[in-house]
């Protein structure tokens, strides 16, 4: 018999769903195509992942597509590159948002076309002192893929220059680089105020990682919250510990999302699919925040 106040004989079937919310494919700095993201995703046992290619989402269809024929649920994502008016430099990350929402698509047209003028230059710079053009990263570019530094990466690993994409941004495209140019983004409050706008959730990806840079201070992350920030990603490789805790009390206090994911580039980086996690009831809280007609595809 099973004793009065204890649990043991209880069967509880909670669901145990891999979920990762932060993957790229080609349509940005990924190496692999959107359908060939899904059956990673497949193969790396995941049940949901989302699509957060960076500032587009040419990749939903065929990563959904293929994710549903496999059984896996797809969360249609982005990623929009900003920087706050100090220079610090934040990514948020939209779900489920309207595609064709007029504003967020002219603000995202401009900060690629700032993206192209600027791998250009960068490129004619390194060119003064490498024998690289133009055509050696356009190589490694799918077509209309928002172009970054990790295509030019890929150019320079290809001529031999370097060994692979992180040897790349530790030294010659570095921030600190004499080839690094600036380009202008959207300040986070603005990218919240426009992923809203279109019905979409905003979770600040990476949001303390002081590996990539200053981080956002708190009067930032005040600003954010005030303008609508849905989430924020904590379990990601490049928060460390001490971080994870200050933004688990962050998010305790603004009754924020908590999400966790790999941020997958493919071959581009060790990221590996799944290495963090979303909760089932993140996604949940995700999918109740979203206005617009975009849902999650299930398989
Ligand atoms: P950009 O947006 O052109 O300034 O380039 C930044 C992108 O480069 C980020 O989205 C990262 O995915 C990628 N990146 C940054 N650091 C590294 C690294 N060490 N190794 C590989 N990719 C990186
Ligand atoms: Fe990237
Ligand atoms: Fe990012
Ligand atoms: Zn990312």
């Amino acid at each position: 018999m099973v004793p009065r106040g204890s649990n043991a004989g209880l069967r509880v079937s909670l669901p145990v769903m891999r979920i990762d919310l932060h993957t790229h494919s080609i349509a940005s700095d990924g190496t692999e195509t959107p359908a060939d993201v899904a059956r990673s995703a497949k193969t790396a046992g995941l049940d949901v992942f989302a699509l957060t290619d960076h500032d587009t989402t040419a990749g939903w269809q065929e990563a959904g597509d293929t994710a549903v024929t496999l059984g896996l649920a797809f969360v249609p994502g982005m990623e929009i590159t900003c920087t706050t008016s100090n220079g610090v430099s934040v990514h948020m990350l939209s779900y489920l948002h309207d595609p064709t929402h007029e504003p967020l698509l002219t603000a995202l047209e401009s900060s690629r076309a700032g993206r192209l003028t600027r791998a250009r230059r960068m490129v004619e710079l390194l060119s003064a002192d490498y024998d690289i053009t133009w055509d050696d990263v356009q190589r490694h570019m799918g077509a209309d893929a928002t172009v970054g530094r990790p295509h030019i990466a890929d150019a320079l690993v290809e001529l031999g220059i370097v060994s692979n994409r992180s040897a790349a941004f530790f030294d010659i495209l570095s921030g600190r680089s004499p080839y690094y140019v600036r380009h202008t983004t959207m300040d986070p409050v603005e990218a919240i105020k426009l992923v809203r706008a279109a019905g979409g959730v905003p979770v600040c990806a990476h949001p303390m990682a002081p590996t990539r840079g200053r981080i956002p201070t708190e009067a930032d992350f005040d600003a954010m919250i005030d303008a609508g920030l849905a989430g924020l990603e904590v379990a990601h490789r490049d928060n460390p510990d001490e971080t994870r805790a200050i933004l688990m009390q962050m998010a305790a206090d603004h009754d924020l999302i908590v999400t966790g994911s790999s941020d997958y580039h493919g071959k581009g980086k060790p990221n590996l699919l799944g290495e963090n996690s979303t909760s089932v009831q993140s996604l949940t809280r995700i999918c109740e925040q979203a206005t617009s007609d975009i849902k999650v595809r299930w398989p």
